[in-house]
């Protein structure tokens, strides 16, 4: 069974099939839609994948964090199917629907936001998810400015780019953006200012959050600071507690809300439902959460919860879409939730962290170019430097290695503002021998390409 393989190459890559598939795409396709994989898949299960010509793969990116329950789970298949053969579509301003009634509630049970009674909206994307709760936040402060992070991604639609910090390839020649949005610098421990310790590092960066306020604005027009709870496409470092609680503070002195964009680092992915539950387990819990990617196991939808008087802050019709909270996505949705919740996926993030990280301390001895290993739950990077010392990037060696994984079948994506981390975002319902078999493919691609 696919579901249960291991990755096994045996055709040249691409193979003919789909290579034909690859040369169509670069003609029909915009550039500004990459894809470096050398294959084309055919179908999918759980961790694996095969591709048109009989390849198999393991796939650690799981459509970038959407596949936490893995391809095609039989019990969410069979969700969505039975939603198909009853109704696709009505709208939710049109005509009342229980699915996303019943998802609206089962969310809002699970997301740690602040509050008795919370409310949970939905709609498709990420970034979507972001704009409005953009939008909730103006409302209810009745203030305009939001802050953000540098490191931070939140997402590709004017606003929410504006928000995100990556130039290349997100901002290069589309701006101007829209304005009302100021960065903080993000507690990136790893990268801080040469010189201090940990301990200087973590007082720097809470120093720089407390002079924001005197430096760049007043912190009374702030209407929300926005912070993925681990980053995603900026390397996946967890936001420090320690930083989580010098921010709740600052929130709660100038009535500004915190909001966590939870949309890759949510449903199991870090070792608990959402990664806001360490927050709230210290008395920091954000205001405002926003979720996507697995959410749904690959439909697209996306939400956004919060306390009862911050989502109420909008009139009726101000907020939603055509599409958002889809019949389909709703019924998948519950089905991922029940899923999540009976096999305990979260705590298999924690088994997968426990694998993977003795594999990574032993490779940062191993190797001098492997800079910093990290990971909260199964939400796992590697970070590659030309020395250990001067941790200059070494974003090409990443390439090398990443292609390399690839030829011999396993799937993996870069990360990092400099490009030279390795995000692992493994189904977490693949096998410990599957989740070895990945980590040898790597090691060996890393002997070949650092030192
Ligand atoms: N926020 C975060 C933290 C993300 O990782 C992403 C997507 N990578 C987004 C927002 C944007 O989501 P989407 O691509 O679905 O619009």
């Amino acid at each position: 069974m696919l579901r249960n393989a291991l990755p096994k190459i045996a055709t040249e890559l691409p193979g003919p099939l789909s290579q034909k598939v690859i040369d169509k795409r670069k003609e029909v396709l915009p550039n500004g839609i990459g894809c470096s994989a050398p294959c084309v898949i055919k179908r999918g299960e759980g961790a694996m994948f095969e591709d048109l010509d009989g390849n198999i793969f393991m796939d650690w990116v799981g459509g970038i964090g959407v596949l936490n329950v893995g391809h095609c789970q039989p019990e969410v298949v069979k969700a969505a199917q039975d939603q198909l053969e009853k109704y696709f579509h009505v709208q939710v301003n049109v005509v009342h629907y229980k699915e996303y009634v019943d998802l609206s509630e089962k969310v809002s049970s699970l997301v740690p936001v602040k509050g008795d009674k919370k409310k949970t909206m939905f709609v498709n994307s990420g970034s979507e998810a972001l704009e409005n709760a953009v939008k909730f936040a103006r409302r209810f402060t009745k203030r305009t400015e939001i802050v953000t992070f540098n490191n931070g991604f939140h997402g590709r639609t004017y606003f929410t780019l504006a928000m995100t910090s990556k130039v290349v390839p997100y901002k290069t020649g589309i701006g101007p953006f829209p304005g009302g949005v100021s960065k903080l610098e993000f507690p990136y421990l790893y990268r801080r200012p040469l010189g201090l310790t940990e301990e200087q590092g973590m007082a720097y960066y809470i120093e720089k959050l407390n002079i924001f306020f005197k430096e760049h604005m007043e912190a009374d027009s702030v209407a929300a600071i926005v912070v993925e709870p681990v980053i995603g496409e900026g390397g996946f470092v967890a936001v420090p507690l320690e930083y989580v609680k010098a921010l709740r503070k600052v929130c709660d002195e100038h009535g500004i809300l915190l909001v966590a964009d939870e949309v890759q680092c949510g449903y199991c992915r870090t070792g608990k439902m959402f990664a806001s539950e360490y927050w709230a387990e210290i008395g920091c819990a954000p205001d405002i959460v926003t979720s996507a990617k697995s959410i749904a196991a690959g439909l697209p939808l996306s939400a956004v919860t919060a306390r009862a008087e911050i989502m109420d802050a909008c009139q009726s019709g101000e907020i939603g879409g055509t599409y958002g909270g889809n019949p389909v996505a709703c019924a998948a949705s519950l089905k991922v939730l029940e899923v999540m919740e009976r096999e305990n996926l979260a705590g298999r993030a924690m088994e997968i962290n426990e694998i993977v990280m003795k594999r990574f301390d032993q490779w940062k001895q191993k190797y001098e170019m492997v800079g910093d290993v990290r990971g909260l739950g199964a939400m796992l990077a590697i970070e590659f430097v030309k020395s250990k010392e001067t941790k200059e990037p070494a974003g090409e060696e990443n390439r090398a290695i990443i292609d390399e994984c690839a030829m011999n079948g396993l799937i993996l994506q870069e990360a990092g503002i400099r490009g030279n981390a390795i995000r692992f975002l493994m189904p977490l319902v693949l096998t410990n021998e599957q989740l070895n078999a990945g980590l040898d493919i790597l090691e060996k691609a890393m002997d070949k390409y650092i030192k």
